[in-house]
């Protein structure tokens, strides 16, 4: 597992490119007789241990690197100059790789099946779409999935019920006045100023409009507008995110939102072209499935805390729009968070967190197959 996760390391891909990554973990499985199922998809795939028959639970780990410029003077450092796995995905990936081993060596006691998922593109939320797609996920019971989490040591499990991510949509408006000459304003519509009453409004809609008991975030992350102090410009431009803990205020704030850039540019005389893309929704953990795996944790003596919520997002809540199940953080040290370059998950975590899944996966197919 750990020449595995240093292989990973050194040999980064961006999402959609994971072509040596998927090619290394099929040889990996192929080696230990491992059964894989025909997804028909270039990067990423699905492995499939115990009998064809019965329930079946899924282990998901994604693969994908981040166009990060590595710094953390590992012997194992990335060697492609300006990618590197600084969400800790090569260690998802050995983790379930591990897992996959060790319920390989179980087979003839599962009473189903364990699907392994090496998902593709979990940075830019498009790999898990198309694992789903396959069709291969269809009559999966229960979905679990691991991430690294610099701020526990190895050898913890953080677990959460309910809301455990965000939502994370994004929006663009242009808004559109009529550019003239600067010392005649009267000539033209000016957008900025309708610019700048959009950027103060919309902070009115989180403090303004949201339960205070929910958590939501609206962050306008671009703007732009004009090229030269003495025109004024035809049109401005913005950009942002929306985030929010449930599909409910997530709804409301778009609604919310496309609504006040529309009005407030048209106060201010200005047509409006408004753009939103929706992401991944929350990721909601099953309460008893977090329950369930705490106790496992326990009795495998890892250490169990309960985890903060983040308004970060991640793309698993596809799986469990389909089917319950649990995000599950795995302490891997290194006092450096997520996506920074000097991230490095601490090798000592593999093992109990590839003992810890192969154990849950094979408990939750003997509960299911019970029921
Ligand atoms: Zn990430
Ligand atoms: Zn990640």
């Amino acid at each position: 597992m750990i020449e595995a996760f240093r292989w990973l390391h050194r040999h980064p891909e961006l999402a959609m490119e994971e072509r040596e990554t998927t090619a290394f973990i099929r040889s990996m499985l192929q080696e230990h007789g491992i059964r894989m199922l025909d997804t028909g998809l270039e990067t990423g795939l699905i492995a499939a241990v115990g009998s064809g028959k019965g329930p079946v639970v899924a282990l998901r780990a994604d693969i994908d690197a981040l166009p990060v410029c590595e710094q953390t003077g590992l012997a194992y450092a990335s060697q492609r100059h300006g990618v590197m796995h600084a969400c800790g995905h090569d260690f998802h990936a050995a983790t379930m790789l591990g897992a996959a081993l060790l319920l390989k060596a179980r087979e003839a006691a599962l009473p189903g099946t364990v699907k392994v998922i090496f998902q593709p593109a979990e940075e830019v939320n498009q790999g898990a779409i198309k694992m789903i797609a396959t069709g291969l996920l269809d009559d999966v019971g229960l979905f679990f999935t691991s991430h690294s989490y610099p701020w526990y040591p190895a050898g913890t499990i953080g677990v959460r019920p309910g809301p455990v991510m965000a939502s994370a949509d994004h929006f663009r408006a242009s808004i559109i006045g009529k550019g003239c000459h600067a010392g005649h304003p009267d000539l033209g519509i000016d957008p900025i100023p309708a610019l700048a009453a959009v950027i103060t409004n919309a902070q009115s809609i989180v403090s303004r409009s949201v339960n205070p008991f929910d958590c939501a975030v609206v962050s306008i992350t671009r703007v732009s507008a004009g090229n030269t102090w003495n025109v004024t410009p035809d049109a401005a431009e913005l950009e942002g995110t929306v985030r929010a803990m449930s599909d409910g205020v997530r709804d409301d704030i778009q609604r919310r939102l496309e609504r006040l850039v529309r009005d407030t540019a048209s106060a201010h005389g200005c047509e409006t072209d408004f753009d939103y893309e929706r992401g991944p929704s929350p990721v909601v953990n099953d309460a008893d499935a977090c329950r369930r795996a705490a106790e496992l944790a326990r009795e495998l003596g890892l250490r169990v805390e309960q985890n903060p919520p983040s308004m970060g997002a991640e793309d698993f809540s596809f799986y469990l729009k389909k089917a319950p199940g649990a995000f599950i953080r795995v302490g891997t040290g290194g006092g450096y968070d997520n996506h920074h370059p000097r991230f490095i998950a601490d090798p000592a975590a593999l093992l109990p967190a590839a003992r810890f899944f192969a154990a849950l996966a094979e408990r939750e197919l003997n509960r299911l197959a019970r029921m």
